[in-house]
């Protein structure tokens, strides 16, 4: 089952990912945890993301498709994968492709999570991280101890471009340069659009019919 999660930021991507990593026992490849991995570790590649991460750009496509290309090649990606929070440019869309089509492996749904931008913005900005990639809510889903990833037990923290003005600027991007993904997936009829506004255990449920498919 290799499956792309999509949406704008904040649409609840990773919140789902780990939901189904559990389920589907296939793992989540998110860009965004993998950077910021890199950043923590203060690797070279992490120095060059984090300043374009930091104001909400996107990190150029070439890091990205590198980033790419290894991961899937892993092992663990025999059974199937999730991406999460990649492809994001067209360019990065058409390099997948190529990727998979010589690894064998076609992409078999792409999961397009509908959330409209104020809810966007009010999901952000009270977003609680862990360094594992889990994702809390201060008032949709706060850890089960305060400030504590349930996961992991690790502090959780809320990330430097969660702030207002570089979720602004990643919502403007998204908008330019994401969202005409959706029209390609939708010409490859790969396209399955999710309302994401409902509650997390609803969204997981209607997730779950779609995959039912592939599983
Ligand atoms: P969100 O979950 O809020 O959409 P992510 O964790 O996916 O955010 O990404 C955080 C940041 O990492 C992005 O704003 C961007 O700078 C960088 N990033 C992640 N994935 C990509 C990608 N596929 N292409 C370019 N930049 C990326
Ligand atoms: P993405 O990975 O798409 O950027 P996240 O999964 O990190 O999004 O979710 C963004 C924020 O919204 C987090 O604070 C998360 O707890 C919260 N969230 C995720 N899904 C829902 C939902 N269905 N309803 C309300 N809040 C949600
Ligand atoms: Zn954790």
């Amino acid at each position: 089952m290799n499956v792309i999660l999509f949406g704008p930021p904040g649409a609840g991507k990773g919140t789902q990912a780990k939901k189904l990593v559990e389920f589907y026992k296939i793992p989540q490849i998110s860009t965004g945890d993998i950077l910021r991995a890199n950043v923590r570790e203060g690797s070279e590649l992490g120095l060059a993301a984090k300043e374009y991460m930091d104001k909400g750009e996107l990190v150029p496509d070439e890091v990205l498709i590198g980033i790419i290309k290894n991961r899937l090649k892993e092992a663990d990606c025999e059974k199937g994968f999730m991406l999460d929070g990649y492809p994001r440019t067209l360019p990065q869309a058409d390099a997948l492709s190529e990727i998979l089509e010589e690894l064998k492996k076609p992409i078999d749904v792409v999961l397009n999570f509908e959330v409209p931008d104020e809810a966007l913005v009010t999901r952000i900005s009270g977003r609680l991280m862990c360094k594992c990639g889990a994702s809390y809510h201060k008032t949709f889903n706060p850890p089960k101890k305060a400030g504590l990833c349930d996961a992991c037990g690790a502090e959780v923290y809320q990330r430097a471009d969660d702030s207002e003005e570089a979720v602004k600027n990643r919502l403007k991007v998204y908008k330019t340069q994401t969202q005409p993904l959706i029209e390609y997936y939708e010409q490859k009829g790969l396209l399955k659009t999710l309302d994401g506004t409902k509650n997390i255990d609803l969204v997981f449920e209607d997730i779950k019919a779609i995959l039912l498919e592939f599983a």
